[in-house]
């Protein structure tokens, strides 16, 4: 087969993101589990300090108000077992079947973060010793009749701390042995090259986040550019023949913002990609609109005092979950102009890559 030479803009920036944790540390539990063993030597191994603690609680991981804590937890990485509750699989309309997680907590620093106050305690990144007990726990929820799928990504970046777990490629490994079971995770990072060749046997879809260069620069900090994140999901789609990945990847557009010259910008994302993925591959599109809920926001204006996000309620439409927490989402007239630009726009340029959800 020919290469497909890829169109590069000459202007982008192609930046990626490595975290490195300032402090590393493990608990007695996760020392006994092989798994913890195996990703204690690999930190090791990149000269990082790790303590070893004497109980299996995190302590001492609090600052002086919360900036301080939430500097100090996310520059931690914490070696720990999930505890017996993680076996307990949730559902997660309309991503997967079910959640599970390899980790808690991510390495990046969104100002819109889909995880501020959904987690207990300091932000700190969690990463699970005990992966074995939690993969073979997944088949449990299997349904044999159909593809059972399962979202990794809901508490964490699982790419974002792969250079020092190991447990994204292990994961994806585990479900390319599995009848009727998908994996899906979704990351904004681009540090793929370790996943290329696993034999994933067409069970995962890698998905990469994508946003305007406005929104990537101002609200994601620690994330991998815009186009180091096309050059990802590039490699992931492109034939494993080809040096790539041979994944059926996905796209997943945002938090999606009607900034200034919003429409030249999604513009301008929307062609990089059409020339990103310039070969025969298939691929699938998730929209998400901008949403923060009372805590949310409380949270990330703590965090963020400088963010230039939009967090007025005055703009925005109530909603209820179904436990009756509020959230905030555009008033109906901006999500119909903002749904409608992309299905028109995702319908001309990608007519054959279905358009999973717009939320
Ligand atoms: S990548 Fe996701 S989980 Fe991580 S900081 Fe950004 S929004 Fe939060």
């Amino acid at each position: 087969m020919e290469a497909v030479q890829e169109i590069v803009n000459p202007k982008a920036e192609i930046r990626s993101k490595i975290w490195m944790p300032k402090q590393v540390l493990i608990t007695p539990a996760a020392l006994d589990e092989p798994w913890g063993r195996q990703i204690y030597e690999r930190v090791q191994a990149l000269g990082l300090p790790v303590q070893e603690l004497k109980q299996n609680r995190l302590t001492g991981l609090r600052g002086e108000d919360e900036r301080e804590t939430y500097r100090k937890a996310k520059s931690t990485l914490a070696i720990v077992t999930a505890p017996p509750s993680a076996l307990k699989l949730q559902p997660i309309p309309p991503s997967a079947d079910y959640q599970f997680h390899l980790a808690e907590g991510c390495p990046a620093h969104c100002q819109y973060c889909y995880l501020a106050g959904s987690l207990q305690g300091p932000p700190v990144i969690r990463t699970f010793a005990n992966l074995p007990t939690i993969l073979n726990n997944l088949v449990n929820y299997r349904n044999p009749n159909q593809v059972t799928t399962f979202e990794a990504s809901c508490y964490t970046d699982p790419l974002g701390i792969e250079h020092l777990t190991g447990s994204l490629a292990e994961t994806i490994r585990f479900f390319g042995e599995q009848e009727n079971m998908h994996l899906r995770w979704v990351s904004k990072f681009d540090q793929v090259d370790g996943l290329l060749n696993l034999p994933h046997n067409g069970h995962t879809q890698p998905r990469i986040s994508l946003n305007t260069d406005f929104i990537s620069r101002r609200m994601e900090g620690g994330t991998a550019s815009m186009e180091a994140r096309l050059a990802a999901i590039r490699k992931l789609a492109l034939p494993q023949a080809q040096g790539g990945g041979g994944y059926k990847v996905g796209l997943v557009i945002a938090p999606i913002m009607p900034v200034p010259d919003w429409e030249e910008q999604y513009t301008y994302l929307l062609d990089r990609l059409e020339q990103t993925l310039n070969f025969p591959c298939e691929f699938t599109f998730e929209l998400i609109s901008h949403r923060f809920t009372p805590g949310s926001k409380a949270l990330l204006q703590e965090w963020y005092p400088n963010t230039i996000i939009d967090f007025d309620e005055s703009n925005r439409s109530l909603k209820y979950n179904k436990f009756g927490g509020k959230k905030y989402v555009y008033n109906a007239a901006t999500m119909t102009m903002l749904r409608s630009f992309f299905y028109s726009e995702l319908k001309r340029r990608f007519p054959e890559a279905p358009i999973l959800y717009w939320t």
